[in-house]
């Protein structure tokens, strides 16, 4: 297996979108149940895929065990270091030093960003969902004559102590959205639509999945001048990947260029070529591959290559994706290294740039593209 090059090596990363992780310890089930977005199946494993070959390469020897250590040996390990002690090897291991953290999806108990920046050794900076914003207001009570006044007064509160917002339409009406605001009249319309169905104590909390109000909360992300990262492409089964493909955007992008407004396309996969493109021709356009970086597994240099076709290289950041599993966090940073280390040393060897240039690529890339684009400090070396 080649070395890495030095300076992708020793090149600290700033993941611009991972979540938390779980506090406590976990058996070979929830490894398995974590590992990817699938759900298990009887008669076989995840484990038996790229992102499960991987994890049993990579993640033993950072516990002290020998790579494709048996998962129960590694889960007695694990138990016997205690979650903790995990998460610290782990995250201190990915060589971070910043991450952008999205704290509205907590199906169970995970660190907050704080937590997690201490555990990793990391500053930890808050993205804010907006769905989740909007369904904590009507949770609170607020009725659809308020609700676009609360949700913008709401947001404009969290975007204070944050680096940026996060839509997930994707997962909720897909991408083919209207790029026109709504009208505060059609917001209001909307949300009674959707307080109508839903009865507290009785349809379980707030969901929102409305196309108008999605078209809403994306509009109060701009108008609050934060980046607005979208969810595209590869999730749960709870999307329809088909309208997923970030080509579906291509309207509101167009109507957002206008005021510069950093647009974050999160994941991409399989649409990462779709989405270097985008990157290419909208100015405010930034792309990644996370959580594919760690599920393609040995096929991630494939991946990286494939999402620089066309992106430019000062709009392609790094992330893992992760959420749960600290494995996942040091998985992505461990095969994005990899992958860019393959893609750099390859243009070396081509003659394609100098030495100079791929110290100058790797810091971008790892680290100062995402940096400039949420006006992160920038680190002291
Ligand atoms: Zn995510």
């Amino acid at each position: 297996m080649p070395e890495l090059l030095g300076c992708v090596a020793e090149q600290p990363l700033v993941d611009h979108h991972c979540h938390g992780v779980l506090a406590r310890d976990a058996d070979e089930a929830t490894l398995e149940s974590m590992l990817n977005e699938g759900t298990g199946w009887r008669g076989g494993s995840q484990f038996d895929s790229q992102a499960g070959f991987a994890f049993r390469r990579w993640c033993p020897p950072v516990l002290g065990l020998p790579p494709h250590a048996e998962l129960a040996d590694y889960v007695a390990r694990r138990a016997e270091l205690g979650a903790t002690e995990v998460s610290k090897r782990f995250l201190v291991g990915a060589g971070m030093s910043a991450m952008c953290v999205d704290t509205g999806f907590t199906p169970e108990p995970i660190t907050s960003p704080a937590e997690l920046g201490g555990l990793a050794g990391a500053t930890a900076h808050e993205i804010v969902r907006l769905e989740r914003v909007a369904e904590d207001v009507v949770a609170a009570g607020v009725g659809a004559d308020g609700f676009a006044g609360a949700v913008r007064s709401a947001l404009a509160t969290r975007a204070a102590g944050a680096v940026g917002f996060k839509s997930i339409a994707a997962y909720r009406t897909g991408l083919d959205l209207n790029p026109e605001r709504p009208s505060d009249a059609e917001v209001t319309a909307a949300a009674g639509r959707w307080l109508a169905s839903y009865t507290p104590g009785r349809t379980g909390p707030p969901r929102i999945a409305d196309q108008t109000l999605q078209r809403f909360l994306i509009w109060c992300g701009v108008d609050l001048g934060l980046p607005v990262q979208f969810h595209i492409g590869y999730g749960d089964s709870d999307v329809d990947l088909h309208l997923c493909n970030p080509l579906l955007l291509t309207p509101l992008l167009r109507a957002i260029q206008p005021t510069g407004v950093p647009v974050m396309l999160l994941h991409n996969y399989p649409y990462h070529r779709e989405a270097g493109y985008l990157a290419q021709v909208f100015p405010q356009v930034y792309v990644d591959a996370g959580l594919a970086t760690h599920n393609l597994g040995r096929r991630a240099p494939a991946l990286l290559a494939e999402a620089l076709e066309l992106a430019p290289f000062g709009k392609f950041l790094y992330s893992s994706d992760a959420f749960g599993l600290p494995e996942l966090y040091y998985l992505g940073a461990v095969l994005f290294r990899r992958a860019l280390s393959d893609f750099l040393a390859a243009g070396l060897e081509e003659d394609l740039y100098s030495e100079r240039t791929v110290v100058r690529l790797a810091r971008m890339l790892c680290a100062d593209n995402a940096r400039r684009a949420y006006g992160l400090a920038s680190q002291m070396l």
